[in-house]
């Protein structure tokens, strides 16, 4: 089985849904409230475990009835929570304010995430005996940079969602094996909007990046090689949000299992086309049998 590592956030989305968001000074009445565990390591952990590998989780809940929902939430797709740290004080939150006509202003606390700013010797062994190491940057970054040393000294492939896209420091770049940015991120990075241009121009700092394209499925670029696009399944969409999480939890299964990278790709699309025909982040995440059953090579 594949033995994948996420060193990442938890968060609790606590989620108002509004005609029309406030604005400063305003009150207004909102027609429901939802609490959604998430955070983008918790989410491509569950994607992975659903997909099929062996999972253990390396961040911080916080000592209140979120962090108790958010670690259950995790135990519940069978990922291995025992170097989960609970930290004094509250989980991560994320206020989330939707309106009707689908827009969201986002306020993000990140509480026990914050707390994440290194490894101790057990996060460092487990690091060794993983595949994959998955890295996001809802994280302090020292703690994003130890952890791609320790998969580099390890030889464990680091795949590093830039997520919320900030500039990366060489030393980070300098271990990541894999990047995936979405093609906000791309452009962010890079100053270029064409994906396949900013793909190209990330490969000075990295080996390989995907680029992933919403239902335009995804870009694949290697250093000497041709870059290459592989098309999303054609679904009605109904909620895409975690899609980007399920698609790198996915994709880094099929790539321990040693699947070509086309075939992996068009693996992680399958499990993302899934998700985004349900509602929910992690709550609409496939399993395994799901993501085989829609997949054709
Ligand atoms: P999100 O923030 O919504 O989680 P993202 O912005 O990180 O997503 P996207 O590029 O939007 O990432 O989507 C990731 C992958 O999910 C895509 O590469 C694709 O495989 C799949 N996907 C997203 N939207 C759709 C869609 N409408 N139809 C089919 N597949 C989709």
């Amino acid at each position: 089985m594949t033995r994948i590592v996420v060193l990442g956030s938890t968060n609790m989305d606590l989620v108002a849904y509004v005609e029309k968001a406030p604005q400063r000074g305003e009150t207004v009445t909102g027609r429901e409230f939802r609490t959604i565990p998430g955070g983008k390591g918790a989410n491509q952990a569950i994607a992975a475990a659903r997909a099929g590998a062996g999972v253990a989780m390396i961040g911080a809940v916080g000592n209140d009835s979120f962090g108790t929902r958010l670690r259950s939430t995790l135990e519940d797709s069978r990922v291995d929570t025992g170097l989960l740290r609970t930290a004094e004080g509250p989980s991560g939150t994320a206020h989330i304010v939707v309106d009707d006509e689908g827009g969201n202003a986002i306020v993000v606390v990140p509480g026990a995430n914050g707390t994440v700013d290194h490894l101790t010797p057990a996060d460092d062994h487990l690091v060794a005996s993983a595949d994959a190491l998955l890295l996001q940057l809802e994280i302090p970054l020292r703690a994003v940079v130890a952890g791609a040393r320790a998969a580099r000294a390890h030889r464990v492939r680091t795949i590093l969602t830039p997520a919320p896209v900030q500039p990366l420091p060489p030393d980070l770049l300098a271990a990541v094996d894999l990047l995936v940015p979405n093609e906000h991120e791309a452009a962010a990075l890079t100053g270029r909007t064409d994906p396949r241009e900013a793909a190209l121009a990330l490969l000075d700092q990295v080996p390989e990046v995907v680029v992933t394209l919403g239902a335009a499925g995804s870009l694949y670029a290697a250093r000497g090689a041709e870059p290459l696009t592989v098309p999303a399944p054609r679904v009605s969409a109904v909620d895409t949000t975690g899609a980007g999480d399920t698609f790198v939890g996915a994709l880094a299964v099929a790539l321990g299992e040693g699947r070509p990278v086309r075939e992996a790709l068009t693996w992680a699309a399958a499990a993302a086309a899934l998700s985004v025909q349900r509602e929910g982040a992690s709550a609409s995440m496939p399993y395994r049998s799901e993501i085989e059953a829609r997949y054709t090579a």
